[in-house]
């Protein structure tokens, strides 16, 4: 009882009520219609609409009125319940289906659209999928150490904000999780991924280690000396951990690249000694490292993307005349697969434990021979004629992994699950988390719709479909 009143004069708690809920409190309960006479199987709160119900309603009789009293607690009885279980922590009296889809997210732009690639597709234990699709700045996390996550992720439907709140079973990252303009650090999200133990392609790991140039040239220093210069034409690169050092260079011109960016932002060709000051005064303000290469007198850019097992190479060529060939126009043309390019990508395809998706970069210069300059994982933007083509292998390598997942978890050993305490919960009387056939105390992997209003406050939860 004092759990009610303590939950009943939470803000939290009232604001988080299904639509209706407070109005139900507040007025004198109406008469009770009977129940049912037969009870459907209750559907879990997060598998999708309901079916229409195939017997005709069951007939209301009057009843007589209920003391205030008796259905005011009823009414709190319920809320707590429903409340209660709709946040997994307890197991509900009627029959639940098991969840049969998995839920994928998908960080991307909207023009993608990753949900048609999966319709109809199934994964192992006949499971469906549900894409859930989002951009980086869309979404937040919340991770448990019991290796429970939530995703919050806000769309607009019909003009209102919505947010919806599901715990991913993959996750596909198709954007950069970092770069240094503003507003584009997403990495404390990677974080939340992995703390929440979402399986990921490429790897959370991967796309954390590949959030610094740098630090990815690191692993392209290993493997220069692995295999020589005659096999991985590596290009000349210093390093500067901040302006400090940049006082002079040995030769002329260079590329300056400034911090951790993208799409040709922060390179500067510098051509002098009294330049190359001048960037060091701006790398001053910038608070981060900075790289210098000489600058390749080039004929054209080259990438090797590997999908998979699938491998492609294209040459990128200047037409405005701009250095940087991935700024103003350029020419893309797709050319042979040598088993030269095959060793760079299969090698650069080993760093960080194994990048499923990655691209080489390398410039040809007029003097006929090869620069690499960089390694990109599964954010690498796909160029060519090719693209639909490269989505769908894609596509096809996450529904593998998916399936691959799903079947190890379905034959692992039943482990005995442990109870988590819950926020709030654990005292004598009051409701705690359950094991569940999931884990311990785990919330529905549904999606949960809180309507906002106009201040971003939630008005009411209510679980939703979440395609
Ligand atoms: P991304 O968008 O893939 O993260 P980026 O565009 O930010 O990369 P780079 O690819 O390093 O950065 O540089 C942009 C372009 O500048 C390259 O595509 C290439 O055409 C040109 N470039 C880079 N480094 C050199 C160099 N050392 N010499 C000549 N041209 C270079």
């Amino acid at each position: 009882m004092n759990y009610l009143r303590r939950r009943l004069s939470d803000s939290t708690f009232i604001s988080n009520l299904p639509n209706g809920y407070m109005t139900d409190l507040q007025r004198p309960d109406p008469a009770q219609p009977p129940p049912p006479a037969s009870t459907t199987p209750a559907k879990s709160p997060t598998a999708g609409p309901t079916p229409p119900a195939t017997s005709p309603a069951p007939e209301r009789k009057p009843q007589p009125a209920q003391s205030t009293g008796a259905g005011f607690f009823s009414s709190i009885t319920n809320v707590v319940k429903q409340t209660a279980a709709s946040a997994g922590l307890v197991e509900q009296t009627q029959v639940t289906t098991p969840k049969k889809f998995k839920i994928l997210l998908v960080i991307d732009e909207p023009q993608q659209e990753w949900a048609k690639l999966f319709r109809g597709k199934k994964v192992y234990g006949d499971y469906d999928i549900k894409v859930e699709q989002a951009e980086f700045n869309e979404i937040n996390i919340v991770a448990h150490a019991n290796g429970t996550c939530s995703v919050n992720m806000q769309v607009l439907r019909n003009g209102t904000k919505v947010v919806r709140s599901f715990k991913p079973d993959f996750v596909l990252i198709r954007q950069h999780a970092f770069s240094m303009t503003q507003n584009e650090d997403f990495r404390n999200l990677i974080i939340g991924l992995q703390y929440g133990g979402v399986p990921s392609i490429n790897s959370l790991e991967s796309i954390y280690n590949l959030c610094d140039k740098p630090w990815v040239f690191a692993q392209l220093i290993n493997t220069y000396r692995k295999l020589g210069p005659e096999k991985f034409p590596l290009i000349e690169q210093t390093f500067y951990p901040n302006y400090k050092e940049m006082v002079s260079m040995p030769s002329f011109p260079v590329v300056v690249k400034i911090g951790h960016a993208h799409s040709g932002i922060g390179k500067v060709k510098v051509d002098n000694h009294t330049k190359f000051q001048d960037i060091a005064s701006v790398v001053a303000l910038t608070q981060t490292y900075t790289t210098t290469e000489p600058l390749i007198d080039s004929k054209y850019d080259i990438r090797i993307q590997k999908i998979g097992t699938d491998y492609k190479a294209y040459m990128r060529t200047s037409i405005s005349g701009n250095w940087k060939t991935n700024t103003g126009s350029a020419m893309l043309e797709q050319v042979a697969m040598t088993d030269r390019y095959k060793l760079w990508v299969d090698t650069c395809s080993e760093i960080f434990e194994g990048l499923d998706i990655c691209a080489v970069k390398a410039i040809h210069g007029k003097d006929g021979r090869d620069y690499i300059t960089e390694v990109v994982g599964s954010s690498m933007p796909l160029v060519g004629e090719h693209q639909a083509e490269d989505r769908q292998l894609i596509a096809d390598m996450v529904l593998a992994r998916m399936n691959q997942l799903a079947e190890k978890e379905a034959n692992a050993p039943q482990r005995p699950t442990t109870i988590q305490p819950s926020q709030g919960a654990g005292q004598k009387g009051e409701i705690v988390g359950e094991p569940t056939k999931n884990g311990a105390g785990r919330p529905p992997q549904g999606c949960l719709q809180y309507i906002l209003d106009c201040n971003g406050v939630a008005v009411g939860p209510k679980p939703v479909q979440a395609n």
